[in-house]
C-alpha cells in the first residue's frame, strides 16, 4: 500500500504477458486509437493526450521542454518533494523561477499565485508549474482556484503534475482549461511503471511552436505528429500499452464518478481511523489527498513502525522523504484498492499500536467503526 507502484489487477497482468507485436502494425495502431480515446475520457478533455515511454517525471519534463524557451520566467509551487523536483527541473533548463512555498503538510495558497500573476503587467510569466496531489505529504492543492488565476493572466500556461490525482479525484481538464497535465502508469492507472501521459491544450501547442529549450526524445511535437496516424515516434513499451488498454476498459466500466467516490471514501475511512487511533494526520485536514494518507508518528520511529507492519502483516507502507524520514509514514490508497485493503491496513496499524501499548482495544475498535461507516 505505497503510492506507486500500485496493485495491478489480474486481467492487466495477463495482458502484459502477451507476446509483443510490431509497433508499426495495424493491430497496434488500433490499440493506440482506442487507448487515446479512453485517455481523453479519463482526462475529461478533447485535447490531445500523448503516451510516452518513461515515468511521470519524463512527462513533466516533456511538458516543460516542449513549450518553454531559454530564460522564460515561470512560477513553481513548492510544498513537498515533487514541487521541489519541478523547481530543480525548471532551473536545470535555465528558466527563471519564482517559487511559491508552503510548509510541507500545508497547501499552496492560491492568493499568492493571484498576486504575482496580477502584478505581471508585462506578461513575462510563461508558465505556472505545480503539483496537484503532493504525494510526499498527502496534501491536495486547490488546483481549481489556482488554474482560474492562471487563465486570467492569459499568457502563462499551466503545467500540472496530476500523477496522484488523475484517476483518483475530479480533474476536469477542459473545464479548468489546464494546458499540460502529466500523469504516470504506476499510480492511478493500475498498470506497472513505464508509461506516462500528457494532456496538452491548443494554447500549449502554440507555445510549442516557439519553444527553444533543448529536447529530442521528449519533444512532444514528434509524438503529436505520430499520433495523427495512431503511431509513435520511437518504439513504445508495447506490452504496457496492452495493459493500459485493459486498465482503461476497467475504468470505463467502473465509471468516473464511482472511481472518485471510491477514492474519497477510502480517504475518509483512513483519516478518521487515524484520528481514532490517537495518531496525527500530517496534512491539513481540509486538504487531504484522495490517494495517500500521511501519518505523523510523533514519538515513535516511523521507520521501525513500517518495518514491523511489513514483517507481521506483509503490508508495505511508504516512509517519509528527506527531513520527514522516521517522522511520518504514508498509506497509499490509489488505483486498484478496495474496502478490504483499507480495513486490513487499519487493522494492521491498530494491532501494532496495541502491541506497543500506545492504544487500548477501545481505540482499536473505534478506528474500525469509524472506518466502516465510510465504507458503504
Ligand atoms: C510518482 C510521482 C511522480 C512521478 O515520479 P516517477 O518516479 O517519475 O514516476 C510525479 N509526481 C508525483 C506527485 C508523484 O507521486
Amino acid at each position: 500500500m505505497i503510492p506507486g507502484p500500485t496493485p495491478v489487477p489480474e486481467k492487466v497482468l495477463q495482458a502484459l504477458g502477451r507476446h509483443p507485436i510490431g509497433h508499426r502494425t495495424k493491430e497496434f495502431q488500433e490499440l493506440v486509437e482506442s487507448t487515446t480515446k479512453n485517455l481523453q475520457w479519463l482526462h475529461q478533455t478533447q485535447n490531445d493526450v500523448l503516451t510516452i515511454t518513461g515515468s511521470g517525471t519524463a512527462a513533466m519534463e516533456a511538458g516543460i521542454v516542449s513549450t518553454l524557451s531559454r530564460g522564460d520566467k515561470v512560477i513553481c509551487g513548492e510544498n513537498g518533494k515533487f514541487g521541489e523536483r519541478w523547481v530543480k527541473v525548471a532551473k536545470e533548463f535555465g528558466l527563471e523561477v519564482i517559487e511559491i512555498h508552503s510548509e510541507w503538510g500545508t497547501p499552496l495558497n492560491p492568493e499568492e499565485f493571484k498576486k504575482i500573476l496580477e502584478e505581471d503587467k508585462k506578461k513575462e510569466i510563461k508558465a505556472v508549474i505545480l503539483t496537484h496531489s503532493e504525494t510526499s505529504t498527502g496534501v491536495i492543492n486547490d488546483l481549481k482556484t489556482i488554474s482560474s488565476y492562471i487563465r486570467k493572466h492569459n499568457i502563462a500556461l499551466s503545467i500540472i503534475d496530476c500523477v496522484t490525482s488523475l484517476g483518483a479525484c475530479n480533474v476536469p481538464v477542459d473545464e479548468w482549461q489546464l494546458d499540460i497535465v502529466a500523469s504516470g502508469s504506476q499510480k492511478g492507472y493500475m498498470i506497472p511503471p513505464g508509461l506516462s501521459f500528457i494532456a496538452i491544450s491548443q494554447k500549449a501547442w502554440k507555445a510549442a511552436e516557439k519553444s527553444n529549450l533543448p529536447k529530442f526524445y521528449l519533444n512532444l511535437k514528434s509524438y503529436k505528429k505520430s499520433l495523427l496516424s495512431n503511431s509513435n515516434p520511437y518504439t513504445p513499451a508495447v506490452n504496457l500499452v496492452f495493459a493500459l488498454d485493459e486498465a482503461l476498459k476497467m475504468m470505463r466500466e467502473e465509471g468516473l464518478e464511482n472511481i472518485f467516490l471510491r477514492h474519497n471514501k477510502h480517504k475518509l475511512a483512513m483519516s478518521q481511523a487515524v484520528k481514532a487511533l490517537n495518531l496525527k494526520l500530517f496534512a491539513d485536514e481540509k486538504f487531504l489527498s484522495p490517494s495517500i494518507t500521511a501519518i505523523n508518528t510523533e514519538t515513535m520511529d516511523a521507520e521501525e513502525f513500517r518495518k514491523t507492519i511489513k514483517n507481521n502483516f506483509d503490508i508495505l507502507l511508504a516512509g517519509g522523504q528527506d527531513h520527514l524520514k522516521g517522522k511520518i509514514f504514508r498509506v497509499g490508497h490509489l488505483g486498484y484498492v478496495n474496502d478490504r485493503d483499507i480495513i486490513t491496513v487499519i487493522s494492521a496499524i491498530s494491532k501494532t499500536l496495541l502491541d506497543l501499548g500506545k492504544i487500548t482495544t477501545k481505540e482499536a475498535g473505534e478506528a474500525l467503526l469509524v472506518a466502516s461507516k465510510n465504507l458503504k
